[in-house]
């Protein structure tokens, strides 16, 4: 019998496989902060816009799953000027991989800023030698970090992926830091974060 996973009110059921479960089928992503006070701002300059590939959750067989399942997916032509979305220090970057050079780990450019709070972010897929800052360097919100490319687990779709880590996953590793729902306070209400398959506009706020 196919197991199927429905939504009673707030609780996951199993229905028609009793004895067995799926976790791995369906996630849950909630838990997310005020978009208006957000402390995060889109990773791209004022005015510009572009599409949520792939959102908090994604459905089986995506990169945004089970530790890794809150993050952002942005599509964008390489060579797209990506910014920071939340000031803090550089912690960790690669940038030695070319375009194209796709494969599911290790051959990601990307980028980590620490941030004062003890969360960590995570740039990735940047262009080669697309990494406009240092290690050790302190950054300012909305201040350039690099372009955006097409290197690792990216599909061969060129994207900037963003997610945040509720401690340094390079010092204590991902399993022991999960990623974290987050918002965004310079677009438009997005008060279970951003959705896949619309397109968010940067704006002054
Ligand atoms: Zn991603």
């Amino acid at each position: 019998m196919r197991c199927v996973l429905v939504y009673l009110g707030t609780a996951l059921v199993m229905s028609g496989c009793a004895g067995t479960t799926q976790p791995d089928d369906v996630e849950l992503c909630t838990g997310f902060p005020s978009w208006e006070t957000s402390p995060y701002v889109l990773p791209y300059p004022v005015g510009t816009a572009y599409l949520v590939d792939q959102a908090n959750c994604s459905p089986p067989g995506n990169g945004h799953r089970g530790v890794a399942r809150y993050g952002y997916d942005f599509l964008m032509p390489i060579g797209t000027r990506v910014t920071a979305a939340r000031a803090g220090v550089v912690s960790m970057l690669e940038e030695s991989h070319f375009d194209g050079e796709i494969a599911a780990t290790g051959k990601d450019n990307y980028l980590y800023v620490l941030h004062d709070d003890g969360t960590s972010a995570l740039y990735g897929h940047f262009t080669y030698l697309g990494v406009a800052v240092d290690v050790g360097q302190a950054v300012t919100q909305g201040m350039l970090l690099g372009f955006s490319g097409n290197t690792g687990n990216t599909g061969n779709k060129p994207h900037l992926h963003l997610s945040v880590f509720t401690c340094n996953p390079i010092v204590l590793g991902s399993a022991a830091c999960p990623t974290a729902p987050f918002t965004f306070r310079n677009t438009d209400p997005n008060p279970s974060g951003l959705q896949r398959g619309l397109v968010y506009e940067a704006n002054d706020g």
